[in-house]
This record gives C-alpha cells, sequence and structure tokens, in this order.
C-alpha cells in the first residue's frame, strides 16, 4: 500500500473486528492510528473465556471467507503464518431433524449434493443448480453491494452496477428466501435447510429477500475454517498485527462524546479529557453512537429506528461426555420452522421448540475441555431485548433445549452439565453497547434492508466514519472486515 504524505492523527472509538481492521490498514497507510475501547480486551463480540477446565468462544463460532483476514496481514507486508493458522472443514455441519433425519453437510458440493439426494427428496443435479444460481447472485453482487460504499454515486457508475441492474429479476429480491426455496426444491426437510441461512444475518426467511440464497455460497465455495486455538485467535492475531503497525490501543476507556468543530469532527472525551483529532471512526454501533456520542446532533431517526436483527440466547455448557455423532457445528431443527420465526420477529419472544445449535470446539482443540469432556455453546436465536421477561424466557428454554437435545441424542443431557454460564442479549448488549443485544445491527427482513443500514461515513459532518456490524455492509465478520476496508478506502480517496 502506498503511504499517505499527509498523515492525520485518527481516533477510532471501539476495538471489534471492524475497528480493528480499520486501524491496521489506516495504520499501514500511514496515518498515527489511536483505539479507544470500553472495555479492558480487545475485540468487542469476539471474545472467549475459560472456566473449570473449559475455554469457550463467546460470540462467533463460524468463521467463513478467510481471505478477509488475510488480506490485512497481505496489505501489513506481515506473513500470517506468524500470526495466525487456521484449517479447513471437510463437514461443515451436523443437521439433526425431528422426524430423526440425520445430514452432514459435506463442504465439497458433488459430495453434498449425492448426500443430499440420498437423505432427501432431490435429485443431485437440482442441487448443484441451486450453488451455481448462489454463486451467480454473489458474483454479480458482492463487489458492488458488500466491497463498497451503497450511498457513493461512483459505486453506481461502474460495468459490475449495470450488470447487476440488468440481471435485477434473477436475483430473488421480488420474493422472499422461503419463497424461493420452496420453489426449487420439494422436500420441506431441504427447504429448512436451506432457509435456515436467513439466520445468518439475524432474519427471517419468510421476510428476508430470495436474493440472501447467495449465502450458501460462501459456505460451499469459499468453505468454513477452524482458527488454531480457537475463533478467539481471529481477535488475537490482528490485535497482535495491529499493534505491531503501529497502531496504539486505550483499554477500559469510555468514549463520552465526539466532539465536532464547523461540522468537522475535531475529536473525543474520555475519561474526563478532550483528545483532539483529524478523523474519527466509530466502531460503536450506530444507535449508541448517535443517542450518546452526538448527542446534540441531529439523528437519522429512519434509519435508527429499522428493527433489529435476532439476537441470541447461549448455554455454555460443560459436558461431562463425548458424543461422537456430533462435529464442530450441529444443528437440532425445530419442527415448525415458520412458528419458530413467527415467535423471534412478530411475537417478540421464543418458540417451545427452538431450533438449537451446539457448537463444540473441543471436537477440533482437544484442549478446550477436561479429558473426556465436551465444550457445549448451545444457542438459539431470539428476538433482540425489548424489555421481555428475560428470565422466565431462559428458564423454559433451557428447558426445552435440554428435553430436545436429550431427545435427538438418547441421552439425558441434564445430568451431565457440569459447568453452566449463559449469555443474552441484555448481557451481550452491556458487553458490547450493541442496541438491544442485537447480533448483527438492523435486520434483513426487506429488500430495502441494505440501503436503509447506515452509511460509513456522515455527510453533514466531516472526517466522521463509521465501521462495524450495525453499519453498510453490515452482519458477521467477513463484512465487519469489509466495513473496516471500505472506511479505509473512503479515507484514502479523500487525502
Ligand atoms: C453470540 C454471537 C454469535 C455470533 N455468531 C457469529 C458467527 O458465527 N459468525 C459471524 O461471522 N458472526 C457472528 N456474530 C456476529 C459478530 O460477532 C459481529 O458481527 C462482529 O463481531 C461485530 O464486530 P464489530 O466490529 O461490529 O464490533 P463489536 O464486536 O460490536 O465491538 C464494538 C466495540 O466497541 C466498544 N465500545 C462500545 N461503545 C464504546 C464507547 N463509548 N467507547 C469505547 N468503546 C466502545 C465495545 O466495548 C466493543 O468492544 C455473532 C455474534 C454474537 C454475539
Amino acid at each position: 500500500m502506498k503511504k499517505t504524505d499527509k498523515p492525520k492523527h485518527i481516533i477510532i472509538i471501539g476495538s471489534g473486528i471492524a475497528g480493528i481492521a480499520a486501524a491496521i490498514r489506516l495504520s499501514v497507510l500511514g496515518h498515527k492510528v489511536t483505539v479507544y475501547e470500553a472495555n479492558s480486551y480487545p475485540g468487542g463480540k469476539l471474545t472467549a473465556f475459560t472456566k473449570a477446565g473449559y475455554r469457550f468462544d463467546m460470540g462467533p463460532s463460524l468463521f467463513t471467507m478467510p481471505q478477509f483476514i488475510e488480506q490485512l496481514f497481505d496489505v501489513a507486508e506481515q506473513p500470517i503464518a506468524n500470526y495466525f493458522e487456521y484449517k479447513k472443514k471437510a463437514v461443515v455441519c451436523n443437521y439433526f431433524y425431528e422426524d430423526g433425519t440425520f445430514f452432514s453437510a459435506f463442504a465439497d458440493a458433488a459430495k453434498f449434493a449425492k448426500e443430499a439426494s440420498t437423505t432427501f427428496n432431490v435429485e443431485e443435479a437440482t442441487v448443484l443448480e441451486y450453488f451455481k444460481q448462489s454463486k451467480k447472485k454473489y458474483d454479480l453482487t458482492a463487489s458492488l453491494f458488500l466491497e463498497k460504499s451503497l450511498h457513493k454515486t461512483r459505486t453506481y457508475l461502474s460495468k459490475e452496477a449495470l450488470k447487476a441492474v440488468f440481471k435485477v429479476n434473477s436475483l430473488g429480491i421480488n420474493t422472499t428466501l422461503s419463497g424461493y426455496n420452496s420453489k426449487v426444491f420439494k422436500d420441506e426437510r431441504l427447504v429448512q435447510y436451506y432457509d435456515r441461512f436467513a439466520t445468518y444475518n439475524g432474519s427471517s426467511p419468510y421476510q428476508t429477500p430470495g436474493i440472501m440464497s447467495m449465502i450458501p455460497h460462501l459456505e460451499q465455495y469459499f468453505g468454513t475454517y477452524f482458527p488454531k486455538g480457537g475463533m478467539h485467535a481471529i481477535t488475537n492475531s490482528l490485535f497482535e498485527l495491529a499493534k505491531d503497525c503501529g497502531v496504539t490501543f486505550n483499554f477500559n476507556s469510555k468514549v463520552a462524546q465526539i466532539t465536532t468543530s464547523q461540522n468537522k469532527a475535531a475529536g473525543i472525551t474520555v475519561n474526563g479529557a478532550s483528545v483532539s483529532a483529524d478523523i474519527v471512526v466509530s466502531n460503536v454501533d450506530i444507535v449508541p453512537t448517535y443517542r450518546n456520542l452526538l448527542k446534540t446532533h441531529k439523528a437519522p431517526e429512519k434509519t435508527l429506528t429499522q428493527p433489529r436483527s435476532s439476537s441470541a440466547l447461549i448455554f455454555y455448557w460443560g459436558i461431562t461426555k463425548q458424543f461422537p455423532q456430533l462435529d464442530l457445528h450441529n444443528i437440532f431443527f425445530s419442527k415448525d420452522y415458520k412458528a419458530e420465526f413467527d415467535a423471534i420477529f412478530n411475537k417478540k419472544t421464543v418458540h417451545n421448540d427452538p431450533t438449537v445449535y451446539v457448537n463444540i470446539s473441543s471436537k477440533e482443540e482437544p484442549t478446550d475441555a477436561p479429558t473426556g469432556c465436551e465444550n457445549w455453546f448451545t444457542m438459539i436465536n431470539v428476538p433482540s431485548n425489548e424489555g421481555q421477561d428475560w428470565d422466565e424466557i431462559i428458564t423454559n428454554a433451557r428447558q426445552n433445549i435440554i428435553k430436545k437435545l436429550s431427545r435427538l441424542l438418547g441421552e439425558d443431557i441434564s445430568k451431565l452439565i457440569a459447568f453452566e454460564e449463559i449469555l443474552d442479549p441484555r448481557t451481550i448488549a452491556s458487553n458490547t453497547q450493541s442496541y438491544q443485544g442485537a447480533l448483527y445491527g438492523a435486520s434483513s427482513n426487506n429488500k430495502y434492508a441494505a440501503f436503509l443500514r447506515h452509511p460509513n461515513f456522515k455527510s453533514s459532518i466531516d472526517n466522521l466514519y463509521f465501521c462495524g456490524g450495525s453499519v453498510h455492509p453490515g452482519g458477521g465478520i467477513p463484512l465487519c472486515l469489509l466495513s473496516g476496508k471500505i472506511v479505509s478506502e473512503l479515507i484514502e480517496a479523500k487525502s
């Protein structure tokens, strides 16, 4: 990367994965970068804890598109092997259905199609065609809608933009994901499998548009991976890289205000002091960024009041037994997916038969649990926090989850839980300031959602930028890394 001849002092508020990615890129460009983080540790949602001999990744557990992490080491001209290692998974996820169906989703597309045609009522060719269409949608839209600001005119003046406009009807934006899947597949179980991808950005398959059928492409084409040392190794390695690039981190430093002067960002106030900067980047969720840090500025109410994505309820369980039928990622589907999403997004509560996701990192990293044991990250999708009685919801959900897992695994799980910690929307919000504890900012439950996300900049305040899961492109780790990239490119283009 070419160094700038006009180095600036850039403050980044928050050391979530997007904040660290932006910090690395801006530092490599030659800017002085200082990060202020409210917590005593980096990574935000991408963190971990160890207790009673069990290690748990607390937040993200599915790692796709490692190329965006590789890119950060490339721009920093540092060998990734010195910091970070990861391996590809042959089996993406094991699926358990209430009717006793078991399906192992292989990473290899041909193997996946073969397994699907033996398990479900489907031709291999139909499955392979679905993946082909999934790739087509991704190729047509990713470089445009995910890798560039959606809110800059120049984004639309490219060949890619024209191509996407001409093919807009084939993108599936006028149907829902479930509507699209039901047209392709007859077998309800396979429809449920493909509907599940709506949850990758915290949405409902019955509301999110059919273009989300591009998401399986991320798993099937780019693959899923496991970082050596677990997901937390992503935070640790990027934190080390950022420091080696010259980024300064200040922890236990909750920023109170973004200061402005003549419609320009001027710095921040933190720990009772003012710190000046040429540029400020907020990696804080966009709602508290406006409500707490930009109190004197008019907030974009339409954007901030968009319905939130789902949140999560997680039981971190130390399990005193090993289950050979389980892998790193395991899904135990609900019987009635429609009722489950109706509960989450319309009734704002939790269905009594939720889909349960069990992540077991000790399958890959045996030291994550004592000998003969497993560390179960047991998660269900729940609504964001709107003041529900979470204690009651948790008590009921715990019982229902245990009953379901015990039924499908043929073993009383309750007797095997040696250790338990719980994370719910309230604690997700208090740990990272995510509005209502939503995992991905606003939901993508309508076809305009991407355009309704907050841009990565603010037209009325110069030198103020935003990155992270609650702004464009929004979503999980890969998109957070991309939002860090977009911010660095916007700053580079201006200087
Ligand atoms: C349980 C769970 C499971 C998930 N599963 C997956 C998954 O499998 N795959 C995937 O890709 N994604 C997953 N996600 C989503 C993923 O974790 C997020 O998209 C991503 O980590 C968000 O990163 P971010 O940069 O937006 O910032 P965050 O991680 O939200 O961090 C923001 C940071 O800003 C700090 N901050 C806030 N306010 C202030 C302030 N005033 N001053 C200073 N600092 C402040 C916070 O302390 C925090 O460290 C999951 C999330 C959760 C919670």
